[in-house]
């Protein structure tokens, strides 16, 4: 192969059927994650034996610089492989055998570079790895950043507090040229000023498209808008500067903008940060850990209660919905401020179905299924899901129900090509969707073992909550003569109904617990939760 000229490579290439072609650059992806694993690994006996002294090299890192001709970051990028090869179990194994990806490799290399995980990711490896092989890179970022961030609560707590202390943004003029960067913050506040951005660049995108509209009537579509998204983009930012100066000319004050941005919480999540915020009772008279919400006894992790849920860290959310995971303190803050939109995702059924009545996916139901999902389902398509359409996996005609389980989320392209070629798609065991071609094949990266899918999807609707039940739990959270109790209480209930319709709550007892005498002199400060992650006062 080494032997062969580029020039009869190419030749031979030209020949190639498509998916003799496909087959090539799977073999060769395999063989490039081989090649990286072994690398890695004899990268790391050197360091053990330490023989990158013998040429008076100080460490592996210049080693690599000096005999590989490397970047520092492609030496500190390998140097970190090579830690995480031998350390973390399994991923020498998964890469080698080409399972997993380099840049998946990478991602766990550079989250066990951190000390304060290092020792929970060993324990954790098995189901990363699991989800490193199933999930997008993409999703899989998502779940290693979850898990950094709950393995370490405190350190990204400090992370945040540093982030809203050293806040910078800056607008200058060089030369004639704008330079705008910034820095840091709030990370409520920088998701609104992204939502916002976007807001005023999607106007200059409608008026380009008016004013081609105008130009040039029905055969617009064979024009080109007027300016390109990156001259939008600048457009829109002077925009947004004029609009908020003649705003405050007029004497109109900046309040916090209506919530632009949508925060997602599962109700486990939901549960762990009410508790420990000190809006939830965490344990019992006998001083064991309990749910707060099933009153039964759990562990007091949010992270070992993942370890026996293999799908969590891939179900968890604590995030927004484009997908910037967020310190539960964030949600918490947001939650109290009423300043979000809040969907609280069960584990298991999901709250709006409408099974065989509606045929389409309108209002709640449409935007449930874009809330679950980050991008367009089509393999390999970054399409934002704000921008995709609803669709059944299993075809209305089919039998499909417009339930939540039987809900696809696919941009326009993809939704017209999957009609037009045949293609079905399919929800797997753990809630994934695949596409099936017309020959019966799965579209799947390669390295991956096949999906399995489960024999029948499920799709009960979740049970609904008895009145009396409903009625118990809104008087209880009346009454009360403290406004921040009941704003409390009022958060405990949206936690209750879903503990209830989704994990089947016991609700004889739960009518008994809520009717129990509250006990004398609540302390105020039992609900105020969240001192520590007050927003600084501004200048
Ligand atoms: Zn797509």
């Amino acid at each position: 192969m080494s032997e062969t000229s580029v020039e009869s490579l190419v030749e031979e290439l030209l020949e190639r059927s498509d998916s003799e072609l496909d087959e090539r650059v799977r073999d060769l992806e395999l063989e490039r994650r081989r090649v990286e694993a072994e690398l890695a690994l004899a990268a790391g006996e050197i360091d053990r034996r330490r023989s990158y002294l013998d040429d008076g090299h100080r460490s592996l890192k210049a080693y690599l610089r000096a005999t590989c001709n490397y970047s520092d970051a492609e030496a500190a990028r390998v140097g970190r492989l090579t830690t995480a090869t031998g350390s973390i179990p399994g991923v020498a194994e998964a890469l080698r055998g080409g399972r997993i990806g380099i840049p998946q490799a990478n991602e766990l290399a550079v989250a066990h570079a951190n000390k304060r995980v290092r020792e929970r990711l060993v324990d954790f490896a098995p189901m990363l790895l699991e989800l490193a092989e199933r999930l997008s890179f993409r999703e899989f970022r998502t779940c290693v950043e979850r898990f950094v961030m709950l393995a370490d609560l405190d350190g990204a707590h400090r992370d945040l507090g540093e982030s809203i202390e050293n806040r910078r943004a800056r607008v200058v003029n060089l030369n004639g040229s704008l330079h705008l960067d910034g820095n840091g913050g709030d990370p409520l506040v920088n998701v609104e000023l992204e939502a916002i951005f976007q807001y005023f660049c999607e106007l200059e995108y409608d008026a380009d498209v008016a004013a081609r509209r105008a130009e040039h009537g029905d055969r617009a579509d064979e024009y080109p808008l007027p300016r390109t998204a990156a001259q939008r983009s600048y457009d829109a930012f002077v925009a947004i500067m004029r609009g908020a100066l003649a705003n405050h000319q007029a004497g109109r004050s900046a309040p916090a903008a209506e919530p632009v941005v949508n925060i997602l919480t599962d109700h486990r999540t939901w549960a762990a940060i009410l508790a420990e915020a000190g809006l939830a009772p965490d344990s019992n008279l006998a001083g064991e850990h309990i749910d707060p919400f099933t009153g039964l006894t759990s562990p007091d992790d949010l992270l070992d209660e993942l370890m026996a849920d293999p799908d969590g860290l891939a179900s968890r959310r604590c995030e927004t919905s484009t997908g910037q995971v967020l310190h539960p303190h964030v949600v918490l803050r947001a939650a109290l401020a009423g300043h979000i939109r809040r969907a609280v995702l069960g584990a298991d059924g999901l709250p709006i179905n409408l099974g065989r009545k509606v045929r389409v996916f309108t209002g709640a139901a449409r935007d449930a299924a874009k809330l679950l999902a980050v991008q367009c389902d089509h393999l390999g398509c970054g399409l934002p899901a704000e921008l995709c359409q609803v669709d059944h996996s299993v075809g209305w005609s089919d039998g499909g129900r417009t339930d939540q389980v039987n809900a696809g989320v696919e941009c326009g392209g993809h939704n017209r090509e999957k009609h037009r070629k045949r293609w079905r798609t399919r929800r797997d065991v753990h809630g994934r969707i695949h596409t099936i071609r017309a020959d019966g094949t799965i579209m799947l990266p390669v390295g991956v073992r096949p999906p399995v899918f489960p024999d029948e999807p499920r799709n009960e609707p979740p049970a609904a909550i008895p009145p009396d039940v409903e009625r118990t739990i809104d008087s209880w959270v009346d009454d009360t003569s403290c406004d921040i109790e009941r704003r409390c209480r009022s958060l405990r209930r949206t936690a209750i109904r879903h503990a209830t319709t989704l994990d089947g709550l016991d609700t004889g007892a739960l009518i008994r617990h809520l009717r129990m005498p509250v006990p004398a002199a609540v302390d105020p400060g039992h609900c105020t939760p969240i001192s520590t992650t007050e927003p600084p006062v501004r200048d």
